[in-house]
């Protein structure tokens, strides 16, 4: 991929953020890490989605080197590149603080997987990570918190749960790319929503049977998904 396609695209993760209502102001930022090169491209800090251009967009090499671009990156660009190091699939990060999946984070629970909607994008609860320890928040605070997300990934597969919540902040949602993270970003706030009605209804909630998160999963996921069209075959 070249370095302007590259930059376009994440260009276009981050006015997504802004045009499904995940962010207000400047908040919120999106990258992407082209997986032949391991460069990463992402917003710059500070700037209005409004004003947002390609050219802004910030290009770092693997380590978070300065490439391309004349503007500073996101405040949140080592959490970013964390990421990245710890999670080899994922090629794309969307963080917002959009209010239903805030709430869940604010209230230090994971969201649980509540019904179809839910396990049709991710498998299992959304987990929330531990809290980070005054060291943490006083040390190198970006990049710890992509520890404190890796940590909360032991044993589980970010591209099958492509998001998390980081206790007390927000949502990271993650994907094969910008435009996957942009989409799970967007899923994540709307079943956070879903499951807080739900809780509001039922405190506890029933829960989804395992037999039915399966189901609904693997229809889109894996080698035996059934959804959408097949390549090819006639319409
Ligand atoms: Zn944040």
């Amino acid at each position: 991929m070249n370095r302007n396609e590259l930059k376009e695209r994440v260009l276009a993760a981050n006015l997504e953020i802004k045009r499904s209502g995940l962010a207000i102001l400047t908040w919120g930022n999106a990258s992407m890490r082209d997986a032949a090169s391991g460069e990463i491209a992402i917003k710059p800090s500070g700037v209005a989605y409004e004003a947002l251009r390609a050219e802004d967009i910030v290009v770092l090499g693997p380590e978070g080197q300065i490439i391309e671009g004349a503007l500073r990156p996101s405040s949140d660009t080592d959490t970013h590149l964390c990421l990245y190091r710890a999670f080899p699939g994922v090629n794309g990060v969307v963080h917002a603080h959009s209010p239903y999946a805030v709430a869940f984070a604010q209230a230090g629970l994971a969201i649980p997987c509540l019904g179809t909607t839910h396990a049709d994008s991710f498998y299992g609860e959304i987990p929330c990570t531990r809290a980070l320890s005054e060291e943490e928040i006083a040390g190198r605070y970006e990049w710890e918190t992509g520890k404190v997300i890796a940590e909360a990934f032991a044993g589980r597969s970010p591209l099958h749960t492509p998001g998390v919540l980081v206790s007390g902040h927000g949502p990271f949602a993650f994907g094969g790319d910008a435009e996957s993270a942009a989409q799970s970003a967007v899923i994540l706030e709307e079943v956070a929503k879903m499951a807080l009605l739900t809780l509001q209804l039922r405190p506890g909630g029933a829960g989804a049977e395992k037999a039915l998160m399966d189901k609904h999963f693997f229809r889109k996921h894996g080698e035996n998904a059934s959804y959408g069209q097949k390549k090819g075959a006639p319409r």
